[in-house]
């Protein structure tokens, strides 16, 4: 496997161009992310990452985690590179300043994850899922719970988990039945006995951490059914004593760890709470409203989730660049030469690399003008909320699904040797597997786009998105055609689609959507270039942003046809006909 380069260079660019960080540092909020400070941490994350978590990646891989005697066990070195994060601080780059965070834009907590997770992406998901903890806690928690968690959680000296699938509650999270019932006397007085198994819990046991802070979904005694009657506890590894320190271990454990295609060093437990009858947890927020609290955070896991689909393509883009210029097969077709030359040089794998870098920049500008959309929305600002939630599933959805192509050209690319695995390339596809499926499905993310995000500001926020990349794109042809063309459909499932024809047009019409919201910030990104933005990108971003405006973008615009063509066919024949 080759080094981790972090991708500094373009990362900037999408930060002032995308997330318009130098707007966000003239607020009074915001202020300290100045040009300096943000150029410190994009570099030094960066280095960081390169240096400490990438040469963990392989290892993770082939080792993976281990449950031995109840506890997780991880490779040697992961320890020390977690410890070595939390002395450094990059944990609490965007958590409040009261709770011990810097308090800096969630652009910059996008960045510290981008480079952690293009570095190894399974160990990134211990972090990645304790902020889900820190902000359930910071929005729903009581004073008491936050004194209590927040200092450590934010600090990394603690990590979270967030427990809400169930054998038979996945995408349809309402059917959970785990219990909790309310303890009347004694010590727990006021809390919550907590009895029921969880499935694929991310990072549920391990011993990195001090103590591990999990938020769990589950039911009080006559809650109504589905997801109206779930409430949120928080439940933590270790009991917390009125001074801080941690006293006996709580009645949860680690059952088994799943045996999984990738994503190998990320324990994914299957966690049992009660065995003996006396797990111990605190109520967050109200009674029966834990899924709503659990929306809240949903947002900024399903844009870190999409954050994935950037980090593995840009690390299987190097990776597949590395090769490509080292391995010698053939002569130029057409060149007087009939000396061999490096892959890179036949027209077809020149295909592949453009297409993984154009991916790869596409997914990091929609990922940093939808944090920045975040950071506008935490500021006050509605119109950026909506923008922002509009955009959410988009990256989950399509920045995930790219991870997964630019991860598989990466393999194409080394021929043989990406399906054997001792290049790594296989390693980035399988890993990448995993992000178009958890946080929910991709299904699900393109089905709250075309139901709930399609009704935001009474229909009006998703059309107006469409009607101004076409405006200004009026110069780029392909794009400004394919913005209209989403405006129409969008348009169209509004007024006139059934439900089901909606439904069954949602993930191409999410893919088309995506496409041309990348595209408008890659062009943003290019005009910027062009004047002088970031000279050391002056070469490759008008290539890059091309071959996406030229080819990418034509290509999803043909995905109008799957995006209105409505249920009828699929529903043709019974589902028991398609066996035959
Ligand atoms: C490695 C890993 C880590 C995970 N980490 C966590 C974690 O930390 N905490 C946690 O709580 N969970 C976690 N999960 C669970 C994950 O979020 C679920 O797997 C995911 O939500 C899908 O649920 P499911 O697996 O039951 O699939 P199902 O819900 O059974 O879905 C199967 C298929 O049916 C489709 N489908 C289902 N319902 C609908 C519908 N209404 N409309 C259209 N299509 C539908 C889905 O899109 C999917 O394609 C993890 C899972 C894995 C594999």
């Amino acid at each position: 496997m080759t080094p981790f380069t972090p991708p500094t260079a373009d990362q900037l660019l999408a930060i002032r161009i995308n997330a318009g960080i130098d707007e966000l540092a003239q607020t009074e909020r915001f202020q300290h992310a100045e040009p300096d400070l943000v150029e410190a941490i994009v570099a030094g994350v960066g280095q960081f990452a390169a240096g400490e978590f990438a040469p963990l990646n392989r290892k993770g891989d082939l080792e993976g985690a281990k449950l031995e005697n109840g506890v997780v066990r991880l490779p040697e070195g992961f320890e020390a590179a977690y410890h070595a994060y939390v002395e450094q601080g990059w944990n609490a780059i965007a958590s409040p300043a009261a709770h011990g965070g810097q308090g800096l834009p969630f652009t910059l907590a996008c960045n510290v994850l981008e480079n952690l997770g293009a570095a190894n992406m399974a160990f990134t998901l211990l972090p990645m899922l304790s902020v889900g903890a820190i902000e359930a806690l910071e929005h729903h928690g009581s004073k008491d719970q936050q004194a209590m968690y927040l200092p450590n959680l934010v600090s990394g000296k603690w990590s979270g988990t967030m427990n809400l699938t169930e054998p038979a509650a996945g995408s349809d999270v309402g059917a959970l039945r785990s219990t909790a019932e309310p303890i009347e006397d004694g010590e727990h007085a006021g809390k919550y006995r907590i009895t029921g198994q969880k499935i694929y819990i991310t990072w549920g046991e391990h011993d990195l951490a001090e103590n591990i802070i999990h938020l769990v979904l589950a039911r009080l005694p006559g809650a109504p059914e589905g997801s109206r009657g779930i409430s949120l506890f928080v439940v933590p590894k270790y009991h917390v004593n009125a001074d801080g320190s941690l006293g006996p271990k709580n009645d949860l454990r680690c059952v088994s760890l799943e045996h999984k295609l990738g994503i190998n060093a990320s324990p994914t437990c299957v966690m049992s709470y009660g065995d003996n009858g006396e797990c111990i947890g605190e109520l967050v927020g109200q009674p029966n409203k834990g899924l709503a609290a659990m929306f809240t955070m949903m947002n900024n896991a399903r844009i870190n989730v999409g954050n994935q689909g950037a980090q593995i393509a840009e690390r299987a883009t190097q990776q597949a660049l590395a090769y490509a210029r080292d391995r010698v097969q053939s002569a130029r077709a057409g060149s007087p030469d009939k000396n061999p030359v490096a892959i890179i040089e036949h027209p077809d794998v020149r295909r592949m690399i453009l297409r993984m870098k154009a991916l790869t920049e596409g997914v990091r500008a929609l990922l940093y003008y939808c944090a920045g959309q975040v950071d506008r929305g935490n500021l006050g600002d509605e119109a950026a909320k909506a923008r922002g939630e509009i955009v959410v599933p988009m990256l989950k959805a399509w920045g995930t699904d790219v991870g997964v192509e630019v991860s598989g050209l990466g393999i194409q690319i080394h021929g043989g040797m990406g399906f054997v695995e001792e290049t790594g390339a296989a390693q980035h596809w399988r890993d990448s597997r995993i992000a178009p499926i958890y946080e929910g499905t991709n299904g699900i993310q393109a089905a709250d786009l075309v139901t709930r995000k399609l009704g935001l500001e009474g229909g009006e926020a998703l059309v107006t998105l469409f009607e101004t990349i076409a405006r200004e794109a009026d110069e780029e042809f392909a794009l400004s055609a394919l913005a209209r063309d989403c405006a129409n459909v969008a348009r169209w499932m509004r007024d006139d689609a059934s439900l089901d024809d909606r439904l069954a047009g949602s993930v191409p019409f999410c893919t088309m959507a995506s496409v041309a919201v990348a595209g408008w910030q890659l062009m943003k990104q290019a005009q910027a270039v062009a004047a002088g933005a970031a000279p050391e990108l002056a070469a490759t971003k008008p290539v890059t942003v091309r071959f996406f405006l030229d080819r990418i973008v034509p290509e999803a615009a043909g995905l109008k046809a799957g995006a209105t063509a409505g249920a009828d066919l699929l529903y043709a024949l019974p589902a028991e006909a398609l066996v035959g």
